[in-house]
C-alpha cells in the first residue's frame, strides 16, 4: 500500500510505496524548534522511495550533518536526513494522508523532553535510538 501525504497546503505532495521503518516520536530540541511543536512524530523510508507528485520541498541544513525541507509555500516540515545515513530519509508522520499508518513504536531524544511531556507509554531512548534507554 503506497502512503500519500505533503505540506498542509498541497504545494508540495509525496509518495512511497515503500514500508515505513523506526517510527518514533522526537523530543529533540532542532524537531522541536522546527515543526514548533513540543515533539514530532517521524517515520523513515529508503531516500530513493521518496518521490514527489507534485512541487518539491525548498531545504536547509539544520546543523552540520542534517539536511530539513519544508514547503516554501506553506512552511510545513517535511523531511529529515542525516549525511551519516543519507540512504535513509525521515518524514513526519503527521504529514501523512493517515498519520495512523506511521504510528510511532518508541520516544527518542526523552533527554531533551520538555517536563510536562510523558513518555512512559513506549520504550524511551535518551538519545537516537540504540544509544541506550531513559
Ligand atoms: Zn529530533
Amino acid at each position: 500500500m503506497a502512503l500519500t501525504g505533503g505540506c498542509s497546503c498541497g504545494a508540495v505532495r509525496y509518495e512511497t510505496a515503500a514500508a515505513p521503518f523506526h517510527c518514533t516520536l522526537c523530543h529533540c530540541v532542532d524537531c522541536r524548534r522546527v515543526a514548533a511543536a513540543p515533539a514530532v512524530a517521524w517515520f523513515t523510508v529508503p531516500a530513493a522511495e521518496l518521490r514527489y507528485v507534485r512541487g518539491a520541498p525548498a531545504v536547509h541544513r539544520s546543523s552540520p550533518q542534517v539536511e530539513r525541507s519544508f514547503s516554501a509555500a506553506c512552511g510545513s516540515p517535511l523531511t529529515y536526513r542525516n549525511d551519516a545515513y543519507a540512504h535513509e530519509i525521515d518524514v513526519p508522520g503527521c504529514s501523512l494522508d493517515e498519520p495512523e499508518l506511521a504510528a510511532p513504536q518508541d520516544h527518542t531524544w526523552a533527554s531533551q523532553k520538555l517536563r510536562w511531556m510523558r513518555v512512559d507509554d513506549m520504550p524511551a531512548y535518551s538519545r537516537s535510538r540504540g544509544e541506550g534507554r531513559e
